[in-house]
């Protein structure tokens, strides 16, 4: 097994292009940092409790929190998968945590989107709670408006996409995670690839690129 990261701001589309690549492969395997919280506050976990506050406010969980969780993931992967890790690591103490765990990284890919961009994107967007898949009013609309394709459950917004929390998101991102472009430039694993193509080009780029 080996890694791909996935990097970019909150609504750059790195959820899209992961679960995307994932649909049409099965040797490729989407892991969402956001999902796996998500999913531990829904069944009100320990850990969900404790990230529940953190993430609604649009900050960091702590690091040992979701670190756990990833080790967990990465112990249990068999065979010859790639994963495509979306929102881990979120700053230079993960990815540290990442390297440790032994786990060979193929690439880290950059999804470029410009700030401005973000706000429209996260304000169209529409999560499915059941099988999280994600959707876009304008970009990427379900056949049926607010119900999801793949499972038939009612759309949501996610809590955290409102107009001010996004904005806390992202200083969250400039100044947390941005610092692992440079940190993953420097041991020659990152690419970069526009993400303002539109899903399917944004998604085959990835793929050329990862
Ligand atoms: P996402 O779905 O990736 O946008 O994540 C949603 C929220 O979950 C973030 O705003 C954080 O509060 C939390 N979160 C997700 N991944 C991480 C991570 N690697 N480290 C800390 N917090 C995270």
């Amino acid at each position: 097994m080996d890694i791909v990261v996935l990097l970019g701001a909150p609504g750059s589309g790195k959820g899209t292009i992961a679960a995307k690549l994932a649909a049409a492969d099965p040797k490729l395997k989407h892991v969402s940092s956001g999902d796996l919280l998500r999913g531990a506050v829904a069944a009100g976990t320990e850990a969900g409790l404790q990230a529940k506050g953190y993430m609604e406010s649009g900050n960091l969980v702590p690091n040992e929190l979701i670190a756990t969780m990833i080790k967990d993931v990465i112990a249990s992967a068999e065979g010859d998968v790639t994963m495509l890790l979306d929102g881990f690591p979120r700053n230079v103490a993960q990815a540290e945590v990442l390297e440790k765990t032994g786990a060979p990284i193929r690439s880290v890919v950059l999804v470029d989107v410009p700030d401005e961009v973000i706000a429209d994107r996260i304000a169209g967007r529409r999560t499915c709670p059941k099988c999280k898949a994600g959707y876009h009013v304008k970009a990427l609309p379900p056949k049926v408006e607010g119900i999801c394709d793949a499972c038939g459950a009612e759309l949501v917004i996610r809590k955290d996409d409102n107009p001010e929390t996004v904005k806390d998101r992202l200083v969250v991102y400039h100044r947390e995670t941005e610092p692992l472009v440079e940190f993953y430039e420097a041991k020659g694993l990152l690419k970069r690839i526009d993400g303002n193509q539109g899903p399917e080009k944004n998604a085959a780029a990835f793929k050329a690129a990862m």
